[in-house]
This record gives C-alpha cells, sequence and structure tokens, in this order.
C-alpha cells in the first residue's frame, strides 16, 4: 500500500513536470507583418476608388508583403524580406514574444523595392545597427556591395551578408531550417526566391512574387500536398485589374490559381494563404464579392499581425 502510494506520487510529480515544461518552451511561429504589393496600400499617386475612401483612415492603410519567425526559447527573430515599412514592421515584431526577441536576421527574395529597401533604416542615418545577418542569392549579395546606399551598409559593417545556394538549407537553430529556391521572376538586378521554412516536422513556402505557375519547374498542386503552410503571390485577383498591359508585370491571378488547386481537398486548399496584393485587389476589402469567393471556394487572405503555429 505504502509502496503503490509512493509511486502514485512520484508519477503526479513527473506529470506535473511535463505540463510546467510544456508550457514553458513555446514552439517557433510565423508572424505576418505585411501583405500589400511592394507599393503598399493606398499606392502613390491612386485617387481612384481601390484607394480613395483609404487614404484618410489609418486603420484601413496595408503595409507591405512580409512574414517573419520568432523563437521565444532563443528569444530571436528573422525577417523574410526588407520592406519600405520596415520600421513599423520591425516594431510590431518587437512586441511579438512580449519584447524578448531580438531581430536576429534578414532573408530577402529579391531587388525588387517592396523587397530589400527597408535596409536604408539599418544604416548610420537611423539605427547604425551592428552586422545584423542579411542572407542573399550571389547577384543579389553583389547588387547591395555595389551600389549606394546599399554599399554603405556593408563598408560600415550595419549588415554582414550571408550568401545563398539554389535549395540548399540553412539551419538557425535545432528548431528552425530555411531553405530558399529561384522562382521565375523579372529578374533585372538579382535573382528571386522564395523560401520553404522547416519548424519541427511541419513546413511553410513564402513566395510573395512569381510571374506564373507554368513556368516554374515547379508543379504547384504537389507543392501544397508536400507542404503545410503556404504563403504564396496573390498580386492581382484576374486579369485586366490595371489600365497597363498585364503581361509587363506577370502574377499568376488569384482566379487562376485557384482554378488549379480546384481539384485538392478542402484540408489542401486551406494551406493556401494568398499575400502581396496590389492596391487595385479587390480581396483587400474585407466584404468584397471577390474577398468572400476566395473563402467560400476554401483558400485564405493572409492577414496583417495574423500568427501560424506550428
Ligand atoms: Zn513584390
Ligand atoms: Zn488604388
Ligand atoms: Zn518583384
Amino acid at each position: 500500500m505504502i509502496h503503490s502510494l509512493a509511486s502514485a506520487n512520484k508519477y503526479l510529480i513527473s506529470l506535473l513536470a511535463l505540463i510546467a515544461s510544456a508550457a514553458f518552451s513555446q514552439k517557433p511561429f510565423i508572424m505576418v507583418l505585411g501583405v500589400a504589393q511592394d507599393g503598399g496600400y493606398p499606392q502613390a499617386g491612386c485617387q481612384k476608388e481601390c484607394c480613395r475612401a483609404v487614404w484618410p483612415d489609418k486603420n484601413l492603410h496595408g503595409s507591405v508583403s512580409c512574414i517573419a519567425i520568432v523563437d521565444p526559447e532563443s528569444q530571436e527573430s528573422w525577417l523574410f524580406d526588407a520592406t519600405p515599412d520596415f520600421a513599423g514592421q520591425t516594431h510590431r515584431l518587437a512586441q511579438a514574444d512580449d519584447g524578448k526577441a531580438s531581430l536576429t536576421g534578414i532573408f530577402l527574395t529579391h531587388a525588387h523595392i517592396g523587397h530589400y529597401t527597408g535596409l536604408m533604416q539599418l544604416g548610420r542615418e537611423v539605427m547604425g545597427a551592428g552586422k545584423v545577418h542579411v542572407y542573399a542569392m550571389p547577384r543579389m549579395k553583389d547588387f547591395l556591395g555595389n551600389n549606394g546606399p546599399w554599399s554603405q551598409l556593408v563598408s560600415l559593417q550595419n549588415i554582414e551578408i550571408r550568401t545563398l545556394s539554389d535549395k540548399k538549407e540553412i539551419e538557425l537553430n535545432e528548431r528552425i531550417r530555411v531553405m530558399p529556391f529561384r522562382v521565375p521572376h523579372r529578374d533585372e538586378f538579382s535573382e528571386t526566391v522564395g523560401y520553404k521554412i522547416m519548424i519541427g516536422s511541419k513546413s511553410l513556402i513564402f513566395i510573395p512574387d512569381i510571374d506564373k505557375w507554368q513556368k516554374w519547374e515547379q508543379n504547384l498542386v504537389e507543392v501544397v500536398e508536400a507542404n503545410d503552410f503556404l504563403l504564396i503571390d496573390g498580386t492581382f485577383y484576374q486579369d485586366g485589374e490595371i489600365a497597363r498591359p498585364m503581361s509587363e508585370v506577370p502574377h499568376p491571378y488569384i482566379s487562376e490559381t485557384m482554378e488549379l488547386l480546384s481539384t485538392l481537398p478542402l484540408a489542401e486548399k486551406k494551406k493556401v494563404h494568398f499575400i502581396h496584393f496590389n492596391h487595385t485587389n479587390p480581396v483587400l476589402r474585407p466584404g468584397s464579392a471577390e474577398n468572400l469567393e476566395v473563402r467560400e471556394r476554401g483558400f485564405r487572405i493572409a492577414e496583417e499581425g495574423q500568427k501560424i503555429d506550428f
């Protein structure tokens, strides 16, 4: 009797220890810090219906597409892209884990203005940062190193560029791995990559910019099936959305992507979050027919401040 009481006590104590450790070791998570295309929302020069109602109310403004990994255990965080909204986004990120996680590194996708120009905030004029790790592909690295004002960030060691290779994994710590992979896009100044973020046994795909799914070597349906979350190019809803020829700025329309994935079961569709919305994209407006359509068909629309738990 005494023996069994003692072992019951022991069992109870180890159970409590297990509960306590589960409560205190929080897994890394993803935060969405912006969902708009490079120009933000509303967009410079736009007085049309898409932006007119949004200009007067700052609460309706949307930041440029950006996500981050936050690791509460190591108190580190990593940004994916340095956008023109860098100040507000890093401020929000700093508060994500009760102000404990600091910015460890920045992964860049490509040299279009919405994706790297936020780096300027790290320089002498503003933060005067010290050796922030900036992960970039080889052409992107050369572009930063050989052109002002970015070259000054390198020479003053505000940033330390770490060169990435296509499909080569990087281990950030024992819980988190990141793999860049090239995607077809308008590569005037740099390559363009998407990222696979692996946390524990789960993975997330981030592709804010790609020309068309058909031009990519991978099959999107298989990519959805092989991963747990996807944040992918939703720049335009459909053809004819902007006055310029849309072939000059190719992107997969949301309508095309939904069609391409239409045969997948609901559980697969739910993994897909659209992001990187042009100011003309009606999904930016809650309650629009297109916003409802996306969700009724089982897909998701990424939201600023959204947290994705692994
Ligand atoms: Zn972009
Ligand atoms: Zn507009
Ligand atoms: Zn781009």
